[in-house]
C-alpha cells in the first residue's frame, strides 16, 4: 500500500498577477485610503456573476486570395462574371463573402474549387460551415441599480478582461451618480472577419442565450469596442420579439439609432464627456482649448468623436495611431478631411492608413510626438510604464477603458504628467445611456442642446469633485459638493476617482444593510 502522504500545501507567496488584479490595485489602495467595511470589500472584490457561454451560427461560403505564385497554375481560368454587385461582399482581411442569391444570373466558372475574378485574383472557394464563438457577461456589481456595461466583440477578450472591465463600469457609475451597477461582456470575435448577415445571425443567437440573463430593470447593454448602433438594434430585436408590449423593452439596450428609441447626442456622447473634463481642466487653470494641440490613439467612436469636437473648440490634432497605422502632421490633421477618408465605405479597415493629408509614422513615434493632450482612444493597457516614460505631453485624458498600467501610472506621478482619469474622462457614454433609458422609460425624446446641458453639467460637477479630493480642498459651490469626500491629504487622481465611487457606493450597504 502507498504511504499516505503527509504534507501540507505551502500557500503561493506571491499570488499570481493577472489583468483584473492589475484593474483591482488601485480599488484597494482606495479602499484602504478610505477604510471601506471589510464585508463592503469583499462584495465589491469580485463580480456578482460570471456568465461564460457559446454561441454558434452557420458561417457563409467565402473566397480566399491565393497567393499569386500558387494562381499561376490557373492561368487559363475564365473570368467570373457578377452581375449584382450584392453577390460578392468583400472582407477587411481581404476574404469575399458569397451572398446567394445575389448571384443568380451571373456566369461562374469553377475549377477544382478555385475561381477567377475581375480584379485578376485567383481565389479558393471555402464552404460555409457553422462555427462556435465563446461568449461572455459578467455582472459586477448592483448596489447602486441595474447592472450597465458595454457589448465588446474582439478576438483578444477573456473573462478575465470583462471582469476588469465589469469593475470598471461599477465606479464609474457610481462617478457619473447615475443609478445603475456595472457589467460588460461580449463575444471572442473579430468582427471585421464577418459579413452584415452573419454577424446578424452571431448577435441574435449572442441575445437568444442572453435574455435569460438581462432585462431593462436587471442588465442593460451598451456598444462598446467592435459594436454599433446597429448591433444594438439587433440585440433589441431579439429581445423584444413576440413580446405583446414591445415598446416598454426598448430601455433594454442602449445605443440605439435615434429613429427606434435612441437618444440624441448619444453616438458622440463618450467624446463629447472627454472634451468636457479636458475643458474643466483647463478652465480650472483660467486657459481655454483655442491653439491646444493633442494626439489621440483610436480613431473609431470615441477618438473620433473627441478629436472632431476638440477641433471645434480650436484644438489642434497632430497625431492619431489607429490598429493599422499612424499619420503625423506637424501643422495640424485636417480633422473633417481624416473623418470622412476613415468613413469611406471603400476604406474597408475604417483606418487612417494613408491619409494623404499627413505623413505616416511608426507606432513607436507617436508617443513621442510633443503635445499638450494625449487622448488614449484604443484598447487597454497601451500606455506602458516603458511608453510613459517617453512620453511628450502634459495631460492624459483617458478615453479608452484602462489604457494606462498600474506602473505607468507611477512614471506619470514622477514625471508630473496629468491625468484624467477613464473612470470620469470617458462616462460621458454611460451617462447618456442613462438619458436614452429614462427617455425610453417615459416615452420621451429630447434634443441634444438638453441632453449636452445635462452632461456638461454632470460631468464638470463630478469632475471638480474629484480634483478637490485630489487636492484636499473639501468645498462647497453652486455646483458641487466635496466636504463629504476629501480624505485629510492630497492624493492622486486616480485615486481620488476611486475613493468618489467607494464612498458612493458603501453608502448603499452602509444605509441599506445586507439581505440575507
Ligand atoms: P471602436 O471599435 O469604435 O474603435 C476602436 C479604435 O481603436 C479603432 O480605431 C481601432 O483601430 C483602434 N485600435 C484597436 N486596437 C488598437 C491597437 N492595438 N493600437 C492602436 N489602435 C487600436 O471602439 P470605441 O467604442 O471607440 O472604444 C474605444 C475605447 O473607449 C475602448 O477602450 C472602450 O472600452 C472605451 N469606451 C467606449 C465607450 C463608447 O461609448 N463607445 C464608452 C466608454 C469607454
Amino acid at each position: 500500500m502507498p504511504e499516505p502522504q503527509n504534507f501540507m500545501r505551502v500557500p503561493d507567496p506571491t499570488p499570481k498577477r493577472t489583468l483584473y488584479t492589475d484593474a483591482m490595485e488601485i480599488f484597494h489602495r482606495a479602499a484602504d485610503t478610505i477604510g471601506l467595511a471589510p464585508r463592503v470589500r469583499l462584495e465589491l472584490e469580485e463580480p456578482d456573476y460570471e456568465h461564460i457561454f457559446y454561441v454558434t451560427a452557420k458561417l457563409k461560403d467565402r473566397l480566399r486570395p491565393l497567393h499569386p505564385e500558387a494562381a499561376r497554375s490557373f492561368g487559363d481560368l475564365p473570368v467570373t462574371q457578377v452581375r449584382d454587385p450584392n453577390g460578392l461582399e468583400r472582407l477587411a482581411d481581404g476574404q469575399i463573402l458569397l451572398n446567394g442569391k445575389a448571384l443568380l444570373g451571373s456566369d461562374v466558372v469553377i475549377r477544382r474549387g478555385h475561381l477567377r475574378l475581375p480584379d485578376g485574383g485567383v481565389y479558393q472557394l471555402i464552404p460555409g460551415e457553422s462555427q462556435r464563438f465563446k461568449a461572455y457577461r459578467v455582472q459586477h456589481n448592483q448596489a447602486r441599480g441595474p447592472y450597465k456595461g458595454g457589448i465588446r466583440y474582439h478576438r483578444e477578450v477573456s473573462l478575465d478582461l470583462f471582469k476588469a472591465l465589469a469593475a470598471e463600469m461599477t465606479w464609474k457609475t457610481a462617478i457619473a451618480e447615475v443609478p445603475f451597477g456595472g457589467g460588460k461582456g461580449g463575444i471572442a470575435i473579430d468582427p471585421r472577419q464577418y459579413g452584415k448577415e452573419e454577424l446578424e445571425a452571431i448577435t441574435l443567437r449572442f441575445m437568444y442565450k442572453l435574455k435569460r440573463l438581462i432585462g431593462p430593470n436587471i442588465d442593460i447593454p451598451a456598444p462598446d469596442v467592435g459594436t454599433n448602433g446597429e448591433i444594438m438594434a439587433l440585440m433589441m430585436r431579439q429581445y423584444l420579439d413576440g413580446e405583446r408590449e414591445r415598446h416598454v423593452g426598448r430601455a433594454i439596450v442602449t445605443g440605439k439609432d435615434v429613429r427606434i428609441g435612441g437618444s440624441e447626442g448619444r453616438v458622440k456622447a463618450t467624446g463629447q464627456g472627454v472634451v468636457y473634463c479636458i475643458e474643466d481642466y483647463y478652465a480650472d487653470r483660467g486657459e481655454t482649448l483655442k491653439g491646444k494641440t493633442f494626439t489621440v490613439q483610436g480613431f473609431g467612436n470615441v477618438g473620433s468623436n473627441a478629436a472632431e469636437i476638440m477641433a471645434g473648440l480650436g484644438g489642434r490634432l497632430l497625431a492619431v495611431n489607429d490598429s493599422d497605422g499612424t499619420i503625423f502632421n506637424p501643422d495640424g490633421i485636417d480633422v473633417p478631411a481624416v473623418l470622412a477618408y476613415v468613413q469611406d465605405p471603400k476604406n474597408l479597415k475604417r483606418s487612417v492608413a494613408g491619409f494623404p493629408g499627413a505623413q505616416k509614422i511608426e507606432k513607436k513615434d507617436f508617443w513621442e510626438v510633443p503635445a499638450e493632450v494625449c487622448i488614449p482612444a484604443a484598447l487597454g493597457g497601451e500606455i506602458t510604464g516603458e511608453v510613459a516614460e517617453r512620453l511628450k505631453c502634459k495631460i492624459i485624458a483617458e478615453g479608452a477603458n484602462g489604457p494606462t498600467t498600474p506602473e505607468a501610472d507611477r512614471v506619470l506621478l514622477k514625471r508630473g504628467i496629468d491625468l484624467i482619469p477613464d473612470i470620469i474622462a470617458n462616462a460621458g457614454g454611460v451617462t447618456v445611456s442613462y438619458y436614452e433609458w429614462i427617455q425610453n422609460k417615459r416615452m420621451e425624446s429630447w434634443t441634444e442642446a438638453e441632453v449636452n446641458a445635462k452632461l456638461e453639467h454632470a460631468l464638470k460637477r463630478n469632475y471638480r469633485i474629484i480634483r478637490d479630493i485630489a487636492r484636499n480642498t473639501p468645498r462647497k459651490t453652486e455646483m458641487h459638493d466635496s466636504r463629504p469626500f476629501c480624505v485629510g491629504k492630497q492624493v492622486e487622481p486616480r485615486l481620488a476617482a476611486m475613493i468618489l465611487a467607494l464612498k458612493r457606493i458603501e453608502a448603499h450597504y452602509v444605509i441599506e444593510g445586507f439581505s440575507q
